[in-house]
């Protein structure tokens, strides 16, 4: 039956006709020399060109690596490095990575189970697909809960368990209405379905499995909103036993690292993370005094100082010194400058002028104004320029 249907139609693309074929030798129709490339055309090709999410095959063309495969205006060109050595009716060797094509069949697979049992059982449809040699994505209508998607995954492997086979057979417009389509299709003839079991009925021109025992495994490994809907990346086949082996290294460096057992781990992250607050509120509160003791420390109201300590304890070393109504300019080596005036007078005025003059870089209010100065041999000149504006004021 399916070979009755294969024989009748035209145009066939030769890899949906022969998926096996991928070893073959061939003419080269034309050759294209672009700047940077070769654009060749073959008598025949069984090369997959890119195209409904799927990415085209890699391969060689006599020994040269294939770096793109892509249908225009009725012609399929592989696209070579330029200088391909190819000219006009050369016989070729052609080679398909057999691996890629692999791959890329078993995530096309998995889309399609995937796409239909988030539609059947939950009523959420697939907007689009997208699949690379690392990630494969669906993107859906409505967002999908992780939840569900657990439940989801899990349907999806029982259904590989149950080995529904994949068939491809090919039908006119006129001879649709008795198959139960995913989507409307928008050719009128020479219409490629893909069958899954009883479960899924495609228009589709992919390459896929034979049956899904090839998926193997099905995980789905992460999702993201994404446009009002939810983008879902899964791994199917060697793909999803790779991912669980990577998963399963992270956790043993864990285990190892903080020395505890794989169910001990989340409740050793969690206490650590507490640790980590309680350390750092201590550490505040000592900067607190340790600014306190500072301050008091300073005869003069008017404070101008070269400090090579952190942001964070420069800022409280201000805000103290805002409390005790003094100002503070403290800078260190790097370019770093806080200028803390609180209410004595405005820091931005004080500023004002010094950012044309000088290259500095910051901002800030009234009250306080933090910033860098870029070229190191301006440093010292625009403190003490700031120094003498500071005293000519009359505070
Ligand atoms: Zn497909």
């Amino acid at each position: 039956m399916r070979k009755k249907n294969v024989i009748g139609v035209k145009n066939l693309k030769l890899y949906q006709k022969n998926p096996e074929k991928v070893r073959f030798t061939s003419r080269v129709k034309s050759v294209r020399e672009k700047e940077d490339c070769d654009l060749v055309t073959l008598e025949e090709s069984w090369f997959y060109p890119e195209g409904g999410g799927q990415p085209h095959d890699e391969g060689t063309i006599n020994g040269k690596k294939v770096l793109d495969v892509f249908v225009e205006e009725g012609e399929m060109y592989h696209k070579l490095s330029a200088y391909s050595g190819l000219t006009l009716h050369m016989p070729v060797d052609c080679v398909i990575e057999e691996k890629v094509r692999w791959d890329y069949s078993v995530q096309h697979t998995a889309q399609h189970v995937l796409t239909a049992v988030l539609s059947d059982q939950h009523g959420v449809n697939t907007v689009s697909f997208h699949m690379g040699a690392v990630h494969a994505t669906i993107d859906t209508d409505r967002s999908v809960t992780w939840e569900t998607l657990k439940e989801v995954e899990g349907k999806v492997n029982d259904l590989i368990r149950e080995d529904l086979k994949v068939l491809a057979y090919y039908r006119d417009a006129y001879s649709l209405k008795d198959l139960p389509l995913r989507k409307a299709v928008s050719v009128e003839e020479d219409i490629r379905i893909i069958q899954i079991g009883q479960l899924d009925y495609c228009g589709c021109g992919g390459t896929h499995v034979e049956s899904l025992k090839d998926l193997r495994l099905f995980k789905v490994i992460q999702v993201e909103n994404y446009k009002g809907g939810s983008r879902i990346y899964y791994k199917a086949g060697d793909r999803a036993f790779r991912h669980l082996d990577e998963e399963e290294e992270i956790l043993s460096l864990l285990k190892e690292e903080l020395e505890v057992n794989l169910d001990a781990l989340p409740f050793h992250v969690r206490r650590l993370k507490e640790e980590k607050e309680e350390y750092k509120k201590t550490a505040e509160v000592f900067s607190r005094r340790l600014a306190e003791e500072m301050v008091k420390g300073y005869q003069e109201d008017v404070v101008v100082l070269a400090l090579e300590e952190e942001d964070d304890f420069l800022k409280t070393l201000g805000a103290e010194m805002m409390k005790k109504n003094k100002i503070g300019v403290f800078y260190r080596e790097d370019g770093r400058v806080f200028v803390f005036t609180g209410k004595r007078t405005s820091a931005k005025l004080l500023l004002s002028g010094l950012k044309e003059e000088f290259r500095f870089r910051g901002g800030g209010g009234d009250t306080m104004v933090q910033g860098f100065i870029e070229l190191a041999e301006e440093r010292k000149p625009f403190v003490s320029k700031l120094y003498d504006r500071l005293l000519s004021l009359e505070l």
